[in-house]
């Protein structure tokens, strides 16, 4: 797991949104899922929205931080990308 913070440090820069929140590309997604090891939970509906608890699939993955360490997701509603923590 080492290096695991700085590595998502780096998708989370690269997924910041413009101005409004930009889709991810669904290959960007598995790509950086896989990355991560966890295009299979994702595949398997194991991912779940932090705010909302809807499992993330590629229609509403909104999108993804860290927070003590953990990675998080959140799903595409307002309501939830909304409690994203500020940076
Ligand atoms: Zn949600």
């Amino acid at each position: 797991m080492e290096g695991f913070g700085f590595k998502l440090n780096n998708f989370y820069t690269k997924m910041k949104p413009k101005k409004d929140l930009e889709a991810i590309h669904k290959h960007d997604l598995r790509d950086m899922l896989k990355n991560l090891s966890l295009l299979e939970d994702f595949d398997n509906q194991k991912i779940k929205c932090q705010f909302c608890n809807d499992i993330i699939q590629e229609g509403n993955f909104g999108a993804i931080y860290t927070q003590d360490k953990k990675i998080m997701f959140s799903c595409s509603k307002l309501e939830c990308l909304n409690k994203l923590p500020k940076k």
